[in-house]
């Protein structure tokens, strides 16, 4: 479906974007893989991705800083012509109480998970028009549409993010651009580990039971949403009947909005 598409997906080293750069290279879109890793790491998620008959590249570029995206875009452009398909995906978490929040974590979380979005986007979207085609996809979160404690920029950068895409999908009806988010609930990537080891820690209680705890506070269904899940709903996106689907904030958290 997506032959000769090119997406760039960031964050795609690890979790949700691993999963959703997968997904559409078995699509037939080359991938332009981004985020940290160890260099072998890197190496083997790009021949995995070749092996499903598509081009990778990878850019190392830091997501909080915006010459970096830049740079990252440009080469994207300059091996693959253009970013047909952008998925925003990067992101970063802390747990804190507002009033002990550190400084420097709320300034990482608003460049990483809200700021570098707007800056691949203003950089892409201008060879998505001219091609009359492009897909938008900014991973938000179920933090996007609720709030919790303890995430204040999580959850203003994911709000944030939410409210970007309404713009720029807007800004896009009258193209061949669709711009949504996807809001997933609890997803067992490494980004909640940390917070299940947290909770295991603070309660003294085993990693299944700080799973069910997690899980029993937030997601009815009281299981985890997979990243093949997330990785089939981005592709339908990119699909022609998603063509009119256009500033959604989709989300796929196990019933925890619902409520
Ligand atoms: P993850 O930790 O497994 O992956 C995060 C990816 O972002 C990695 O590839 C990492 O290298 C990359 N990254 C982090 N900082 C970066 C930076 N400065 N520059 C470039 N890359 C950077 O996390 P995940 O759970 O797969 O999260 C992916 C996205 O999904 C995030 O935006 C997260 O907020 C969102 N999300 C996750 C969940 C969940 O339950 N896991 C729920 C809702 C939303």
């Amino acid at each position: 479906m997506l032959k000769g598409k090119t997406a760039l997906v960031t964050g795609s080293t690890s979790g949700i974007g691993l999963a959703m750069a997968r997904a559409l290279a078995a699509q037939g879109a080359n991938i332009v893989v981004n985020g940290f890793g160890e260099a072998d790491a890197i190496r083997a998620v790009e021949q995995e991705l070749q092996g499903r008959g598509v081009r990778t590249l990878y850019h190392g570029a830091d997501m909080s800083k915006p010459a970096e995206i830049e740079q990252m875009v440009r080469a994207a452009e300059s091996a693959f012509g253009c970013v047909d398909i952008l998925v925003n995906n990067a992101g970063i978490q802390h747990v804190a109480p507002i009033d002990k929040f550190p400084v420097d974590r709320w300034d990482a979380i608003i460049a990483i998970n809200l700021s570098s979005a707007f800056h691949t986007i203003r950089l892409a979207l201008p060879k998505m028009k001219a091609a009359n085609w492009g897909r938008i996809i900014n991973v938000a979160s179920v933090h996007g549409l609720v709030a919790s404690v303890e995430k204040s920029a999580y959850i203003a950068a994911k709000h944030g993010l939410v409210g970007l895409t309404k713009t720029v999908a807007l800004e896009t009806a009258p193209t061949g651009v669709t711009c949504n988010a996807i809001c997933p609930g609890w997803v067992l990537t490494p980004l909640v580990q940390k917070q299940v080891d947290a909770r295991a820690a603070r309660d003294g209680i085993g990693e299944e039971d700080a799973k069910k705890s997690l899980l029993g506070e937030k997601q009815p269904s009281m299981q985890f949403v997979t990243t093949e899940q997330l990785a089939g709903l981005a592709v339908f996106l990119c699909s022609p009947a998603a063509d009119q689907v256009r500033g959604v904030a989709w989300n796929m958290d196990g019933g925890w909005a619902a409520q």
